[in-house]
């Protein structure tokens, strides 16, 4: 089985490399963004929550975001393996999905963390905001997101660092560039 986490500040292309990844890998991709805005489009009382901290660029809180990520890999069977894209996010979040996978009798093979330059990241999102409609890519929302990801989710670097599961990639040039680099991380597992 291969368990992946996709690492890296928004816009660093996690969303377009799992799909490739999963494609060839044969896993199931679970991006915690997507979660979250199928419940806001269905207007479930969980989804008007979500919104109101996605639209500051703030994180759904932990305890929240725990649940719904276990509930969505409960969901899954019969599966060969995981890439999980947005999570996690919080040192309390990866503390949690390390119970989730002993459980589960599984392990996490691998972090793969896309490593872009902060100015280009800011332009990834400002043009990916004139084409996806998502309500928070736009500047000010944007530099909130890359500050809480700072803040927030940069530790996690050094958490599976000295978990050994830390693999950086450099997330810059072509799509089929960036996808050849990680799939020989992965290759050589
Ligand atoms: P994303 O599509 O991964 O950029 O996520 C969009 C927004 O959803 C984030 O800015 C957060 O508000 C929320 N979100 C997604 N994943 C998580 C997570 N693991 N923990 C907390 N909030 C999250």
């Amino acid at each position: 089985m291969l368990n992946l986490i996709i690492f890296g500040a928004p816009g660093s292309g996690k969303g377009t490399q799992s799909d490739l990844l999963k494609e060839k890998y044969g896993l199931c991709h679970i991006s915690t963004g997507d979660v979250l805005r199928a419940k806001i489009k269905s207007r479930t009382e969980l989804g008007l929550k979500a919104e109101s901290f996605i639209s500051k660029g703030q994180l759904i809180p932990d305890s929240l975001m725990i649940d719904i990520l276990a509930k969505v890999m409960s969901d899954q069977t019969d599966v060969q393996g995981f890439i999980l894209d947005g999570f996690p996010r919080t040192l309390p979040q990866a503390e949690a999905l390390k119970v989730v996978l002993e459980e589960k009798k599984m392990e996490l093979s691998a972090v793969i963390a896309l490593e872009v330059e902060e100015g280009e990241l800011m332009q990834r999102l400002v043009k990916r905001g004139e084409v996806s409609g998502r309500a928070d890519d736009n500047e000010e929302v944007i530099k909130s997101r890359l500050k809480v990801y700072h803040n927030q989710t940069f530790p996690l670097i050094d958490y599976y660092k000295q978990e050994g599961k830390y693999h950086g990639v450099k997330g810059e040039g072509s799509v089929q560039e960036i996808f050849g680099r990680i799939t020989a991380e992965i290759d050589a597992l």
